[in-house]
C-alpha cells in the first residue's frame, strides 16, 4: 500500500507551488482529490493519466462530506494507487490536514504532508502587507472568522488585546460582527485594516481602510470569497486600492447597511 500525499497548493498562482508539490503532481500522482480552492492553472500541471476528483468544501455550498473524502483516500491507497489530496494554501492551516492524517492512520495508511504557502501570509504580501514588521507588531495571529459545526467562537476581545496583527480566514461573511466584537474588545476603530480577495490570482482585488470602515469598503467594492482580512498597523502598508480609496464615508456606511 502506498502512502497518501497531502499537498498544499499555495494561495492560487501556479508558480507559488513548491517544487516538491509540482514534481509529485507531474510525475507520481494517480488519483488527485482536489479542493475547490485549487486553481485550474494548478490542475493543469497534474499528469494527464491521473484521475482528478473535485471534492469541494466551500462554505455555504453543497460540499463533499469529510468522511467521504477519508473513505476515498483509504480506498485508493489500498488499491496501491498514488493518492494526492490537494488543498489550497497549506494543508495544516485551516485545511483539515490534521483530521485527514488521523483518519488515514486509523486505517493504517501512511501520509506525507507537503507544506504550501498559506493564504494568510502570501495573500497580504501580494498587496504589500508584511504580516510582521518590527516597527509595528510583535507577531501575527492566524484565526478563522467562521466557527462552524457548532464549535465555539474565537475569543475576539482577547484577540483585540493581543498586540499582534490579526489575519482572519473565512471572515468575509461575518465581517460586520467580527469588527463589532473587536471594537467592543478595545481595538481602536481607526486601526488599519484591509481585505484581499482571490489573492495572487488574476482576479485579485483588495480594499484598505480602517477597522470601522472596512465592511463598507468591502461592500462598495463587492469583494467576494475567498478573502483574507488583515487587522493591525501593518495593514496601512498595503498598496493603494483602486476601488474605494475615494469613496466618502457616508457612502461606505450606506453600502455596509445595504450589504
Ligand atoms: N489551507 C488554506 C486555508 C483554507 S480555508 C491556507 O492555508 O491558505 C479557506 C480560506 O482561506 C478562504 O475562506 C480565505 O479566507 C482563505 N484563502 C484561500 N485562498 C485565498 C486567496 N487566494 N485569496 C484570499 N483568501 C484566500
Amino acid at each position: 500500500m502506498t502512502k497518501v500525499y497531502l499537498i498544499g497548493a499555495g494561495p492560487g498562482a501556479a508558480d507559488l507551488l513548491t517544487l516538491r508539490a509540482a514534481r509529485l503532481l507531474a510525475d507520481k500522482a494517480e488519483i488527485v482529490l482536489a479542493d475547490d480552492l485549487v486553481s485550474d492553472e494548478i490542475l493543469a500541471l497534474v499528469r494527464p493519466e491521473a484521475r482528478v476528483l473535485k471534492v469541494g468544501k466551500r462554505g455555504g455550498r453543497p460540499s463533499t462530506p469529510q468522511s467521504f473524502i477519508h473513505r476515498l483516500m483509504v480506498r485508493y491507497a489500498r488499491r496501491g494507487k498514488c493518492v494526492v489530496r490537494l488543498k489550497g494554501g497549506d494543508p495544516y492551516v485551516f485545511g483539515r490536514g490534521g483530521e485527514e492524517v488521523e483518519a488515514l492512520a486509523e486505517h493504517g495508511v501512511a501520509a506525507e504532508v507537503v507544506p504550501g504557502l498559506t493564504a494568510g501570509i502570501a495573500v497580504p504580501a501580494a498587496v504589500g502587507i508584511p504580516v510582521t514588521h518590527r516597527a509595528y507588531t510583535h507577531g501575527v495571529t492566524l484565526v478563522t472568522g467562521t466557527a462552524g459545526d457548532g464549535r465555539s467562537e474565537p475569543n475576539w476581545s482577547g484577540l483585540a488585546r493581543s498586540g499582534t496583527t490579526l489575519v482572519i480566514y473565512m471572515g468575509l461573511g461575518r465581517l460586520l460582527s467580527i469588527v463589532a466584537r473587536l471594537i467592543a474588545g478595545g481595538l481602536p476603530p481607526d486601526t488599519p485594516a484591509a481585505a484581499i480577495a482571490s489573492g495572487t490570482l488574476p482576479s485579485q482585488r483588495h480594499v484598505k481602510g480602517t477597522l470601522r470602515d472596512l465592511p463598507g469598503r468591502v461592500a462598495a467594492a463587492g469583494l467576494a470569497s475567498p478573502a483574507i482580512i488583515v487587522v493591525g498597523e501593518v495593514a496601512a502598508l498595503a498598496n493603494a486600492d483602486t476601488d474605494t480609496a475615494d469613496v466618502p464615508m457616508q457612502d461606505l456606511v450606506a453600502c455596509m447597511h445595504a450589504a
